[in-house]
């Protein structure tokens, strides 16, 4: 509800949905004939899963992906109908619901007869993807019990509970130049796979390999549909390209206001443990997010633009703030004001979410998935 006085959020981090449109749009024509599946697990990656998902659809997603079945449907909830894949599963997912709403199963295994039996009481078949572990050793059925899947796939489709739409696996190295033989030999393995499903009378309309990295730099990975998570939300898979070089655009900007500004004396020393001391007079800017709104508490140094001026975090970030030594004189009251516009990396100052996840050695995925719950997102729509 929008009282009056929450009019104006405190700190936000904007979706630009004409980014996002054009992620979307540059991929499809980039993997034509094959069809992109927008990945939006986790909520979107933190972009927010339904508004990605309506947005992704209208610009050329032709499947959507999440990781959990009550991700999947939560967006059946939200009236999105598009096809929809969920494929991490525990001895509690409600394989029923998924049934009746139409979500497609990846399966790796001894699940397949829970999923069968869901179908039967759904009283329609279970539409599934099989996984085959070509390396990864995450999920997946391994190459000696792929054979026996395949068979147990086969008869459930005979018998009506199980329709086997796809056949798909997941890539370790594929971000990585010297992964590439690692990608030919797991792609090997994945078209051996597809030959023994067919062998078992399955059709495998939907080949899928390619996550982002792939998608990017192995067309030969494409087949016929590919996931693509982090490159719609406009960042790079690769550490040594940026998103820019891909043709890729931003989605998330994170930004918030000037909470406090005042005087400091030489020696100051700012924050818990005072990791940071003024080392001249100055003026200090307080920076109202912190870990909690997902702003990785080792990111000491990262980046801050405030008003089109550069600056970096200074001391440690704590639960619910940091601070910014403005390097200005004690007595300078115009620079950096109360209100004035913050942002930590996007669109304003371009600053990219990959130098913040530098900062706190971790990757641009983990940093835009974990902004938190306490910052609004605020989806500029698709022009
Ligand atoms: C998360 C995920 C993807 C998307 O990966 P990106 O590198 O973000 O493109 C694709 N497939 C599976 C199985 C995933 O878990």
């Amino acid at each position: 509800m929008a009282n009056s006085w929450t009019a104006e959020p405190e700190r936000w981090a904007t979706i630009d949905h004409s980014a996002l449109a054009h992620n979307i749009n540059m991929i499809a024509k980039w993997v034509k004939p094959a069809q992109v599946m927008a990945v939006v697990k986790a909520d979107a990656y933190g972009h927010g899963a339904i508004e990605v998902a309506q947005t992704a659809v209208a610009a050329g997603a032709t499947w959507l992906g999440t990781a959990h079945v009550r991700e999947a449907l939560a967006l059946r909830e939200a009236g999105i109908t598009a096809p929809l894949l969920a494929w991490l599963h525990t001895i509690n997912t409600p394989f029923d619901a998924a049934v009746a709403h139409n979500i497609d199963l990846g399966v790796s295994g001894p699940e397949i007869e829970a999923v069968a039996e869901a179908a039967r009481t759904a009283g329609l078949p279970a539409r599934v993807h099989l996984k085959i572990d070509t390396g990864l050793s995450r999920n997946g059925a391994v190459p000696e019990v792929w054979d026996a899947l395949c068979r147990r796939a086969a008869e459930l489709q005979q018998s009506g509970l199980v329709r086997v739409v796809g056949v798909f696996t997941h890539f370790a190295v594929a971000d990585d130049p010297v992964g590439e033989s690692a990608v030919d030999e797991q792609l090997r393995n994945y078209h051996e796979a597809v030959e023994t499903a067919r062998k078992h009378g399955l059709t495998v309309d939907v080949r899928h390999v390619a996550n982002s990295p792939a998608l990017l730099s192995r067309p030969d990975t494409h087949l016929d549909m590919v996931r693509a998570g982090v490159a719609i939300y406009g960042l790079s898979p690769f550490a040594d390209r940026a998103a820019e070089e891909l043709g890729l655009r931003p989605v998330m900007s994170l930004g918030t206001t000037v909470a406090h500004n005042k005087p400091a004396n030489e020696g100051t020393g700012v924050s818990y443990g005072y990791a940071y001391r003024c080392e001249t007079p100055t003026r200090l800017a307080l920076i109202p997010v912190g870990y909690a709104d997902g702003v990785p508490r080792s990111a000491e140094g990262a980046p801050v633009w405030i008003h089109g001026n550069y600056y970096q975090v200074n001391g440690r970030i704590a639960m619910d703030q940091f601070v910014v030594d403005l390097h200005t004189s004690r007595d300078d009251e115009t620079t950096a004001p109360v209100g004035s516009q913050v942002e930590l990396f996007g669109s304003a100052s371009g600053i990219a979410a990959d130098a913040w996840a530098q900062a706190a050695g971790t990757i641009n995925y983990e940093l835009v998935t974990r902004i938190g719950s306490r910052v609004p997102r605020v989806h500029k729509q698709w022009v």
